[in-house]
C-alpha cells in the first residue's frame, strides 16, 4: 500500500515505533502509533503498546519508552492509560496520576480527559475506532475508545459534553481526529447490530453508514462516529479521518484479521 497520508496526518517511521503524527496546535502533541519499529515478537510484532494482551511486559515497556522518546522528549515521563471496557465513562487525568500510572490503568473508562501540561493520555485499539479530541485553544484534550458498543452509547459525544462541563471548552472550539480502525470493507456484522444502530436518533436521515453484503451487513464505524459528533455540534470541517483500515492494511494490528491474538496500537495526546 501507499505510505502517503494527507494533512493533518504524516508518517514518522524513523527508528523506534512508527506513528502517524497529527498536526495539532502548539503546545499540543498527538498521534497514532502503528505496528512497526518496536521490540515485541511473535503475534505482537512489533510495536505492541498493551500490557494486557499476553505480550512480554518488558518489551511493552521498551516500546512505550521508545515512543515517548520520539514524541515527547522531556515533556512527558509516562503514557497514561486506563482499563477500557467498551462503555462511555470519562476519566479526568491529572499530574497526580503520573505518580501512580498502575492505579489509573485499573480504572474502567473509555475516554480520558486532561487540562494539565505534562500528562500524556493514551487509548489502545486493534480495530475499534480511536479518537483524539483537541481544543484549538489548547485548554484541554481527550482520547476516546469507540468500538461499536461504545458508539452505541455515544462515548465520544459524552466526552465532548464533559470537556464543556468540566473545562468550559465548547464543541465549536474542538478538532477531532479519527485514527486507524476497521472500515466497512472488512467489518461485517449481523442484522442485530444494524437494528440497534437504527434506533440512534443521530443516524436518522444519515445515509451510507451501513450496506448489505453477501455475508451480512458492513458497518461503517467512522460514518456513525462522524454523524454523532456533527449532531453534538461539531463542524464537519473539524472532523479529520486518516482512513486506514486496520484489517486490510498490515501497518496496523487487527483483532479480526489476526484472530484475536495480536498487539494494540496507541492513540495519544497531551499538552506540553
Ligand atoms: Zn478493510
Amino acid at each position: 500500500m501507499s505510505l502517503k497520508f494527507n494533512y493533518p496526518f504524516s508518517l514518522d517511521n524513523q527508528s523506534g515505533p512508527a506513528y502517524l503524527r497529527v498536526a495539532v496546535p502548539t503546545p499540543l502533541v498527538a498521534g497514532f502509533s502503528l505496528r512497526s519499529g518496536g521490540k515485541s515478537r511473535g503475534a505482537f510484532t512489533a510495536a505492541n503498546m498493551s500490557y494486557s494482551v499476553g505480550d512480554d511486559a518488558g518489551r511493552v515497556t521498551e516500546n512505550r519508552h521508545d515512543l515517548l522518546q520520539k514524541v515527547g522528549g522531556r515533556q512527558f515521563t509516562t503514557i497514561l492509560t486506563c482499563k477500557q471496557v467498551h462503555g462511555n465513562s470519562c476519566k479526568v487525568v491529572t499530574g497526580q496520576d503520573i505518580e501512580t500510572p498502575e492505579q489509573l490503568a485499573q480504572i474502567e473508562a473509555d475516554a480520558l480527559l486532561t487540562a494539565e501540561p505534562g500528562v500524556l493520555l493514551g487509548i489502545m485499539t486493534a480495530d475499534c475506532l480511536p479518537l483524539i479530541i483537541a481544543d484549538k485553544k489548547s485548554r484541554a484534550v481527550a482520547v476516546v475508545h469507540a468500538g461499536w458498543r461504545g458508539l452505541e452509547m455515544g462515548v465520544a459525544a459524552v466526552a465532548v459534553a464533559e470537556l464543556k462541563r468540566i473545562f468550559s471548552v465548547p464543541v465549536t472550539d474542538l478538532s477531532v481526529y479519527a485514527g486507524p480502525a476497521i472500515a466497512a470493507c472488512c467489518f461485517t456484522v449481523g442484522i442485530e447490530v444494524i437494528e440497534r444502530f437504527h434506533k440512534l436518533s443521530e443516524l436518522q436521515g444519515v445515509s451510507g453508514w451501513y450496506r448489505k453484503s453477501d455475508s451480512g451487513f458492513q458497518l461503517d464505524l467512522l460514518a456513525v462516529q462522524k454523524a454523532q459528533l456533527l449532531a453534538a455540534g461539531l463542524a464537519a470541517a473539524d472532523f479529520h479521518a486518516v482512513n486506514v483500515c486496520t484489517c486490510c492494511q498490515d501497518l496496523c494490528f487487527s483483532y479480526r484479521r489476526d484472530h484475536a491474538i495480536t498487539g494494540r496500537q496507541l492513540a495519544f495526546v497531551g499538552i506540553t
